[in-house]
């Protein structure tokens, strides 16, 4: 690690230093490096450090010939980008939208926001992701019986693992409907049989991104939304920036928001941005690590690398035999051991909020959030701090 590396908060509550056995290993913290310092002090000395300056372009753009999109739209978060996708596709009050139950609760809230009901649709065990031949049947279904279809489909990649969109580009677009990507999870992950390895989030109509501290890349919080259409990468833009008009009158012909990502944020992303390629290369290293050792160990299965897609491992997440050691028994051994290990999302249909909502399909997701469990995945983990969480887990998993 280079002396101009920030360290997270992780490293500063314990002085026992690197390498010691007390020293608490995060599940996913950030590698700020490279030229972070200098364009963060750039921003300083020319006093750009609002929403207005070079870095937001810049990053728009960099980000964007990444994705492989004609546009990207900077926000102020992952949850703003998706509440702008949501709104400029005309979602509102009634609106139906397909969504995985298993997710984040921020996937399904901005549909919330705009009055719309999500229907949490059941997962494919492959892929954790949301189960593409229920989106198909049940997009068929409705035509056939000529109902109304969904006004969106949301497709969350999950811990960094693409989902089988294929057969749900296809059949959204038989029946005419948009695709929205959570891409938060997955930046950098790729189809490896799609159009020579198309990036996660620009498979669909729009894809947004999250760049909140725990995820692959951060802007200490920020989010990007990306899509090939002009028109409406020019309205999520508007509706960033209070839906102002240009002139010098504050006129505005909608109801905006402010969420446009700040010039300093921006530049940190650009910074982030440089590092990707490293930062990827330390999840597949950290992912490999875990692959060969857990082949060596009873009672749990490695992450799930379905053919044809190349994931990002944002959180290497491994699962736990139906009928061995309770997940919970295993994460309190790992966390006793000074090991953050959690388990994955609980399926929106368990929560509260969400538990009134329309379902499609069965227990899959119930079974994967009961399995389960993301191993310390930072890029920056060192190769003796994987090894005391291999250890850890044999001594849990022996025990459970
Ligand atoms: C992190 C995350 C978000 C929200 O991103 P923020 O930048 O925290 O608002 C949305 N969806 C998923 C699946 C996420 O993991």
């Amino acid at each position: 690690m280079s002396s101009s590396e920030v360290r997270g908060p992780s490293d500063r509550k314990t002085a026992t230093g690197a390498g010691s056995p007390g020293k608490r290993i995060p599940l996913a913290e950030p590698t700020i490096g490279g030229n972070a310092a200098r364009y963060l002090a750039e921003c300083l000395e020319t006093n750009y450090v609002s929403s207005v300056g070079p870095f937001v372009e810049r990053f728009e753009r960099e980000f964007a010939a990444f994705v492989g999109t004609r546009h990207a739209v900077a926000c102020a978060s992952g949850t703003a980008a998706l509440h702008l996708a949501f709104h400029t596709l005309d979602i509102g009050p009634g609106d139906e939208v397909l969504v995985p139950s298993l997710t984040f609760v921020a996937s399904a809230n901005p549909i919330r926001y705009l009055g719309g009901i999500p229907v949490l649709v059941d997962s494919e065990a492959s892929t954790l992701d949301i189960d593409p031949g229920l989106v198909v049947d049940e997009l068929d279904r409705r035509a056939r019986l000529g109902r109304r279809q969904p006004a969106a489909i949301e497709v969350v990649h999950l811990v960094g693992q693409p989902a089988t969109i294929g057969p749900i580009l296809a059949a959204a677009e038989r029946h005419g409907v948009p695709v929205v990507e959570d891409a938060s999870e997955a930046l950098g992950a790729s189809w490896q049989d799609r159009d020579d390895g198309r990036q996660v989030g620009s498979a669909g109509r729009i894809g947004c991104f999250s760049f909140n501290g725990n995820k692959l890349i951060t802007t200490g919080g920020g989010g990007m939304l990306v899509t090939d259409d002009a028109a409406l990468a020019q309205r999520a833009r508007h509706l960033s920036t209070q839906a102002r008009l240009s002139g010098r009158a504050y006129d505005h012909d909608e109801v905006g928001y402010n969420y446009r990502l700040s010039n300093l944020a921006a530049a940190l992303g650009v910074a982030q941005l440089e590092q990707l390629p490293d930062l990827l290369a330390g999840r597949r290293r950290v992912a490999a690590a875990y692959d060969a050792a857990l082949a060596r160990i009873a009672g749990i299965l490695p992450a799930r690398r379905p053919t044809g897609t190349d994931p990002s491992f944002w959180l290497y997440t491994a699962h736990l035999a139906a009928d061995g050691a309770p997940r919970d028994r295993v994460l309190d051994v790992l966390g006793a051991a000074g090991i953050d290990a959690r388990p994955i999302w609980t399926p929106l249909h368990r929560m509260t909020l969400y538990a009134d909502a329309p379902r499609l399909g069965g227990d899959v997701a119930e079974s994967i959030f009961r399995n389960a469990v993301s191993l310390p995945s930072s890029s920056s983990l060192t190769a003796s701090d994987q090894e005391r969480v291999i250890e850890a887990l044999e001594r849990a998993l022996r025990t459970g």
